[in-house]
Protein backbone atom coordinates (compact mmCIF):
# COMPACT_ATOMS: atom_id res chain seq x y z
CA UNK A 1 0.00 0.00 0.00
CA UNK A 2 1.42 3.65 -1.39
CA UNK A 3 2.40 5.89 2.04
CA UNK A 4 -0.35 7.09 4.47
CA UNK A 5 0.96 10.89 2.62
CA UNK A 6 0.75 10.06 -0.82
CA UNK A 7 -1.91 11.36 -3.06
CA UNK A 8 -4.10 8.97 -4.29
CA UNK A 9 -4.39 7.87 -7.81
CA UNK A 10 -8.29 8.42 -8.23
CA UNK A 11 -10.73 9.25 -6.01
CA UNK A 12 -14.08 7.59 -6.87
CA UNK A 13 -17.12 10.21 -5.32
CA UNK A 14 -20.43 7.88 -5.12
CA UNK A 15 -22.88 10.70 -4.62
CA UNK A 16 -22.05 14.67 -5.21
CA UNK A 17 -24.34 16.39 -2.60
CA UNK A 18 -23.29 18.66 -0.06
CA UNK A 19 -21.05 16.08 1.95
CA UNK A 20 -19.38 14.88 -1.64
CA UNK A 21 -18.76 18.15 -3.23
CA UNK A 22 -17.13 19.40 -0.40
CA UNK A 23 -14.87 16.27 -0.13
CA UNK A 24 -14.08 16.28 -4.05
CA UNK A 25 -13.24 20.77 -3.62
CA UNK A 26 -11.05 19.84 -0.22
CA UNK A 27 -9.41 16.80 -2.13
CA UNK A 28 -8.18 19.30 -5.39
CA UNK A 29 -7.40 22.11 -2.74
CA UNK A 30 -5.14 19.39 -1.27
CA UNK A 31 -3.82 17.76 -3.85
CA UNK A 32 -4.91 14.81 -2.37
CA UNK A 33 -5.95 12.89 -5.94
CA UNK A 34 -4.76 13.28 -9.35
CA UNK A 35 -7.88 12.30 -10.68
CA UNK A 36 -11.33 12.70 -9.17
CA UNK A 37 -14.49 11.28 -11.05
CA UNK A 38 -18.12 11.28 -9.08
CA UNK A 39 -21.61 8.98 -9.96
CA UNK A 40 -24.89 10.30 -9.64
CA UNK A 41 -27.94 9.16 -10.92
CA UNK A 42 -29.39 12.50 -12.09
CA UNK A 43 -27.90 14.05 -15.10
CA UNK A 44 -28.09 17.33 -13.91
CA UNK A 45 -26.17 16.58 -11.00
CA UNK A 46 -23.81 15.43 -12.79
CA UNK A 47 -23.70 18.23 -15.56
CA UNK A 48 -23.59 20.92 -12.18
CA UNK A 49 -20.82 18.97 -10.91
CA UNK A 50 -18.60 19.14 -14.16
CA UNK A 51 -19.86 22.96 -14.60
CA UNK A 52 -18.70 23.56 -10.87
CA UNK A 53 -15.28 22.05 -12.12
CA UNK A 54 -14.80 19.97 -9.00
CA UNK A 55 -14.76 16.78 -10.90
CA UNK A 56 -13.13 15.24 -13.70
CA UNK A 57 -15.32 13.10 -14.30
CA UNK A 58 -18.70 12.24 -14.11
CA UNK A 59 -20.53 8.91 -15.05
CA UNK A 60 -24.48 7.91 -14.16
CA UNK A 61 -23.14 4.00 -13.75
CA UNK A 62 -21.05 3.71 -10.28
CA UNK A 63 -19.65 0.80 -11.52
CA UNK A 64 -17.95 2.72 -14.37
CA UNK A 65 -16.95 5.32 -11.48
CA UNK A 66 -15.12 3.08 -9.78
CA UNK A 67 -12.68 1.10 -12.61
CA UNK A 68 -9.22 1.80 -11.33
CA UNK A 69 -10.07 3.94 -7.76
CA UNK A 70 -7.79 3.15 -5.27
CA UNK A 71 -9.74 5.53 -3.21
CA UNK A 72 -13.87 4.81 -3.16
CA UNK A 73 -16.25 7.35 -0.96
CA UNK A 74 -19.52 6.53 -0.51
CA UNK A 75 -21.70 9.68 -0.13
CA UNK A 76 -25.15 8.73 -0.68
CA UNK A 77 -28.04 8.81 1.46
CA UNK A 78 -27.43 5.68 4.06
CA UNK A 79 -30.48 3.97 2.03
CA UNK A 80 -28.96 3.30 -0.94
CA UNK A 81 -25.87 1.66 0.27
CA UNK A 82 -26.85 -1.94 -0.18
CA UNK A 83 -27.78 -1.00 -3.58
CA UNK A 84 -24.81 0.92 -4.78
CA UNK A 85 -22.26 -1.66 -2.71
CA UNK A 86 -23.96 -4.46 -4.83
CA UNK A 87 -23.45 -2.46 -8.08
CA UNK A 88 -19.99 -1.59 -7.67
CA UNK A 89 -18.39 -5.16 -6.17
CA UNK A 90 -17.17 -6.80 -9.18
CA UNK A 91 -15.30 -3.41 -10.47
CA UNK A 92 -13.24 -2.81 -7.17
CA UNK A 93 -9.46 -2.79 -7.83
CA UNK A 94 -7.63 -5.14 -5.33
CA UNK A 95 -5.62 -2.94 -2.65
CA UNK A 96 -8.13 0.08 -3.07
CA UNK A 97 -9.70 1.36 0.03
CA UNK A 98 -13.98 2.19 0.44
CA UNK A 99 -14.79 4.13 2.65
CA UNK A 100 -17.85 6.59 3.34
CA UNK A 101 -19.18 9.52 5.05
CA UNK A 102 -22.92 8.23 6.38
CA UNK A 103 -24.65 9.73 9.64
CA UNK A 104 -24.80 5.64 11.44
CA UNK A 105 -22.37 3.38 10.86
CA UNK A 106 -23.33 -0.84 11.87
CA UNK A 107 -25.74 -0.15 8.74
CA UNK A 108 -22.07 -0.09 6.44
CA UNK A 109 -21.16 -2.90 8.31
CA UNK A 110 -24.09 -4.43 7.63
CA UNK A 111 -25.15 -3.51 4.21
CA UNK A 112 -21.74 -2.77 2.64
CA UNK A 113 -19.19 -5.13 4.28
CA UNK A 114 -20.93 -8.57 2.43
CA UNK A 115 -20.34 -6.67 -1.03
CA UNK A 116 -16.26 -6.13 -0.40
CA UNK A 117 -14.49 -8.34 -2.19
CA UNK A 118 -10.92 -10.00 -0.66
CA UNK A 119 -7.91 -7.36 -1.21
CA UNK A 120 -10.09 -4.34 -0.90
CA UNK A 121 -10.28 -2.48 2.63
CA UNK A 122 -13.51 -1.54 3.90
CA UNK A 123 -13.08 1.77 6.68
CA UNK A 124 -16.13 3.10 7.45
CA UNK A 125 -16.20 7.45 8.24
CA UNK A 126 -18.29 9.77 9.42
CA UNK A 127 -17.16 13.96 9.41
CA UNK A 128 -19.60 15.15 11.93
CA UNK A 129 -19.86 18.23 9.99
CA UNK A 130 -22.74 19.37 7.57
CA UNK A 131 -24.99 22.25 7.02
CA UNK A 132 -29.18 22.30 6.21
CA UNK A 133 -28.12 22.52 2.33
CA UNK A 134 -28.29 19.80 -0.58
CA UNK A 135 -26.23 18.85 -3.91
CA UNK A 136 -23.28 19.90 -5.61
CA UNK A 137 -23.76 23.95 -5.25
CA UNK A 138 -23.68 23.67 -1.56
CA UNK A 139 -20.73 22.25 -0.68
CA UNK A 140 -17.18 23.99 0.35
CA UNK A 141 -14.28 22.90 0.90
CA UNK A 142 -13.48 24.19 4.56
CA UNK A 143 -16.48 22.37 5.80
CA UNK A 144 -14.29 19.42 7.46
CA UNK A 145 -12.12 21.95 8.90
CA UNK A 146 -11.64 21.87 12.58
CA UNK A 147 -14.73 19.20 13.04
CA UNK A 148 -14.32 15.75 13.97
CA UNK A 149 -14.08 12.63 11.83
CA UNK A 150 -15.02 9.23 13.37
CA UNK A 151 -13.70 5.72 11.50
CA UNK A 152 -15.32 2.61 12.78
CA UNK A 153 -13.47 0.12 11.26
CA UNK A 154 -14.40 -3.18 11.86
CA UNK A 155 -12.01 -5.82 13.67
CA UNK A 156 -9.53 -6.99 11.76
CA UNK A 157 -9.63 -4.18 8.92
CA UNK A 158 -5.93 -3.63 7.95
CA UNK A 159 -3.97 -0.95 10.32
CA UNK A 160 -2.25 0.66 6.68
CA UNK A 161 -5.86 1.23 4.90
CA UNK A 162 -7.19 2.98 8.35
CA UNK A 163 -4.16 4.90 8.78
CA UNK A 164 -4.09 6.27 5.29
CA UNK A 165 -7.91 7.23 5.74
CA UNK A 166 -7.05 8.83 9.10
CA UNK A 167 -4.34 10.93 7.07
CA UNK A 168 -6.43 12.10 4.10
CA UNK A 169 -9.33 13.44 6.87
CA UNK A 170 -6.61 15.30 8.90
CA UNK A 171 -4.96 16.33 5.43
CA UNK A 172 -8.57 18.49 5.07
CA UNK A 173 -8.24 19.56 8.80
CA UNK A 174 -10.55 17.19 10.40
CA UNK A 175 -9.54 15.95 14.08
CA UNK A 176 -9.81 11.92 13.96
CA UNK A 177 -11.24 9.10 16.16
CA UNK A 178 -11.58 5.34 15.80
CA UNK A 179 -14.44 4.02 17.43
CA UNK A 180 -16.78 1.44 17.50
CA UNK A 181 -19.92 1.54 14.97
CA UNK A 182 -22.03 0.76 17.86
CA UNK A 183 -20.78 3.30 20.41
CA UNK A 184 -20.96 5.58 17.68
CA UNK A 185 -24.44 5.29 16.52
CA UNK A 186 -25.16 5.44 20.25
CA UNK A 187 -23.53 9.08 20.94
CA UNK A 188 -24.94 10.58 17.31
CA UNK A 189 -28.42 9.58 18.40
CA UNK A 190 -28.17 11.94 21.44
CA UNK A 191 -25.80 14.80 19.71
CA UNK A 192 -27.50 14.85 16.60
CA UNK A 193 -30.33 12.29 15.77
CA UNK A 194 -32.27 13.19 18.67
CA UNK A 195 -32.00 16.53 18.15
CA UNK A 196 -33.21 17.02 14.19
CA UNK A 197 -36.00 14.55 15.38
CA UNK A 198 -37.42 17.41 18.19
CA UNK A 199 -36.50 20.17 15.35
CA UNK A 200 -38.93 17.83 12.73
CA UNK A 201 -41.57 17.88 15.70
CA UNK A 202 -41.79 21.25 16.80
CA UNK A 203 -42.01 22.50 13.27
CA UNK A 204 -44.45 20.28 12.16
CA UNK A 205 -46.91 21.34 15.41
CA UNK A 206 -46.13 24.38 14.34
CA UNK A 207 -47.45 23.45 10.50
CA UNK A 208 -50.76 21.65 11.88
CA UNK A 209 -51.58 24.88 13.91
CA UNK A 210 -54.64 27.14 12.66
CA UNK A 211 -53.67 29.21 9.50
CA UNK A 212 -53.79 32.49 11.84
CA UNK A 213 -51.50 31.27 14.70
CA UNK A 214 -49.29 30.21 11.82
CA UNK A 215 -48.59 33.85 10.63
CA UNK A 216 -48.01 34.81 14.03
CA UNK A 217 -45.40 31.54 14.08
CA UNK A 218 -43.63 33.08 11.18
CA UNK A 219 -43.41 37.06 12.16
CA UNK A 220 -42.33 35.88 15.93
CA UNK A 221 -39.78 33.29 15.27
CA UNK A 222 -37.48 35.10 16.48
CA UNK A 223 -37.83 33.68 20.01
CA UNK A 224 -36.47 30.49 19.67
CA UNK A 225 -38.35 29.08 16.81
CA UNK A 226 -36.35 29.81 13.80
CA UNK A 227 -33.51 27.81 15.11
CA UNK A 228 -35.50 24.51 15.04
CA UNK A 229 -36.23 25.37 11.31
CA UNK A 230 -33.13 25.86 10.15
CA UNK A 231 -32.11 22.05 11.40
CA UNK A 232 -35.61 20.92 10.09
CA UNK A 233 -34.62 22.38 6.77
CA UNK A 234 -32.20 19.33 6.37
CA UNK A 235 -32.66 16.68 3.96
CA UNK A 236 -35.71 14.29 3.95
CA UNK A 237 -34.22 11.31 2.48
CA UNK A 238 -31.38 11.73 4.39
CA UNK A 239 -32.67 12.27 7.54
CA UNK A 240 -35.55 9.47 6.34
CA UNK A 241 -32.43 7.10 5.78
CA UNK A 242 -30.80 8.00 9.47
CA UNK A 243 -33.82 6.98 11.46
CA UNK A 244 -34.47 3.85 9.74
CA UNK A 245 -30.82 3.08 9.97
CA UNK A 246 -30.30 3.70 13.28
CA UNK A 247 -33.83 2.61 14.80
CA UNK A 248 -32.71 0.76 18.21
CA UNK A 249 -30.43 3.64 19.32
CA UNK A 250 -33.09 6.39 18.71
CA UNK A 251 -35.33 4.72 20.26
CA UNK A 252 -33.77 4.10 23.32
CA UNK A 253 -32.85 8.17 23.37
CA UNK A 254 -36.51 9.09 22.34
CA UNK A 255 -37.58 7.02 25.50
CA UNK A 256 -35.26 8.72 27.82
CA UNK A 257 -36.37 12.32 26.30
CA UNK A 258 -40.45 11.94 26.70
CA UNK A 259 -39.21 10.77 30.80
CA UNK A 260 -37.27 13.51 30.94
CA UNK A 261 -40.01 15.66 29.13
CA UNK A 262 -42.81 14.22 31.26
CA UNK A 263 -40.67 15.51 34.72
CA UNK A 264 -40.38 18.83 33.08
CA UNK A 265 -44.60 18.87 32.43
CA UNK A 266 -44.70 17.83 35.87
CA UNK A 267 -42.19 20.45 37.47
CA UNK A 268 -44.19 23.14 35.54
CA UNK A 269 -47.41 21.67 37.06
CA UNK A 270 -46.58 21.65 40.44
CA UNK A 271 -44.97 24.98 40.13
CA UNK A 272 -41.39 23.63 41.07
CA UNK A 273 -39.18 26.55 39.93
CA UNK A 274 -36.36 25.26 41.29
CA UNK A 275 -36.52 21.68 39.64
CA UNK A 276 -36.52 24.36 36.45
CA UNK A 277 -33.82 26.63 37.17
CA UNK A 278 -31.72 23.41 38.34
CA UNK A 279 -31.94 21.84 35.05
CA UNK A 280 -31.59 24.97 32.88
CA UNK A 281 -28.24 26.09 34.82
CA UNK A 282 -26.75 22.67 34.11
CA UNK A 283 -27.47 22.64 30.26
CA UNK A 284 -26.02 26.35 30.33
CA UNK A 285 -22.80 24.90 31.82
CA UNK A 286 -23.06 22.40 28.17
CA UNK A 287 -23.37 25.34 25.85
CA UNK A 288 -20.01 26.77 27.60
CA UNK A 289 -18.07 23.40 26.94
CA UNK A 290 -19.08 23.33 23.53
CA UNK A 291 -17.77 26.98 22.72
CA UNK A 292 -14.93 26.36 24.92
CA UNK A 293 -14.12 22.87 22.96
CA UNK A 294 -14.11 25.35 19.42
CA UNK A 295 -17.82 23.18 18.46
CA UNK A 296 -19.79 26.15 18.33
P1 LIG B 1 -27.17 15.25 -0.71
O1 LIG B 1 -26.66 16.64 -0.79
O2 LIG B 1 -28.65 15.01 -0.83
O3 LIG B 1 -26.44 14.36 -1.84
C1 LIG B 1 -26.69 13.02 -2.04
C2 LIG B 1 -26.01 12.57 -3.33
O4 LIG B 1 -26.17 11.16 -3.48
C3 LIG B 1 -26.59 13.22 -4.59
O5 LIG B 1 -25.54 13.59 -5.45
C4 LIG B 1 -27.39 12.08 -5.21
O6 LIG B 1 -27.44 12.20 -6.61
C5 LIG B 1 -26.53 10.90 -4.82
N1 LIG B 1 -27.19 9.61 -4.89
C6 LIG B 1 -28.38 9.23 -4.38
N2 LIG B 1 -28.61 7.93 -4.65
C7 LIG B 1 -27.53 7.48 -5.35
C8 LIG B 1 -27.16 6.24 -5.93
N3 LIG B 1 -27.95 5.17 -5.82
N4 LIG B 1 -25.97 6.15 -6.58
C9 LIG B 1 -25.16 7.22 -6.69
N5 LIG B 1 -25.45 8.42 -6.17
C10 LIG B 1 -26.62 8.54 -5.51
O7 LIG B 1 -26.74 14.52 0.65
P2 LIG B 1 -25.53 14.86 1.65
O8 LIG B 1 -26.00 15.85 2.65
O9 LIG B 1 -24.30 15.13 0.87
O10 LIG B 1 -25.42 13.46 2.42
C11 LIG B 1 -24.68 12.39 1.89
C12 LIG B 1 -24.27 11.44 3.00
O11 LIG B 1 -23.51 12.20 3.96
C13 LIG B 1 -25.42 10.81 3.77
O12 LIG B 1 -25.16 9.44 3.98
C14 LIG B 1 -25.45 11.54 5.09
O13 LIG B 1 -25.88 10.70 6.15
C15 LIG B 1 -23.99 11.94 5.26
N6 LIG B 1 -23.75 13.16 6.05
C16 LIG B 1 -24.51 14.28 5.83
C17 LIG B 1 -24.30 15.41 6.58
C18 LIG B 1 -25.13 16.66 6.37
O14 LIG B 1 -25.15 17.56 7.23
N7 LIG B 1 -25.83 16.79 5.26
C19 LIG B 1 -23.26 15.44 7.56
C20 LIG B 1 -22.46 14.30 7.73
C21 LIG B 1 -22.72 13.17 6.96
P3 LIG B 1 -28.69 12.91 -7.37
O15 LIG B 1 -28.55 14.37 -7.12
O16 LIG B 1 -28.46 12.53 -8.78
O17 LIG B 1 -29.94 12.33 -6.77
Amino acid sequence: MPGKDEPFARAALIGIGLIGSSLARALRRHGLAREIVCSAPTAATRAKAMELGIVDRAFADNAEAVLGADLVVLCTPVGAYAEVAAGIAGSLTPGAIVTDVGSVKQAVVRDVGPHIPEGVHLVPGHPVAGTEHSGPEAGFAELFVGRWCILTPPAGTSPEAVERVAALWRALGSNVEVMDAGHHDKVLAITSHLPHLIAYTIVGTATDLEAATQSEVIKFSAGGFRDFTRIAASDPVMWRDVFLNNREAVLEMIQRFTEDLTALQRAIRWGEGEKLQDLFTRTRAIRRSIIEAKQA
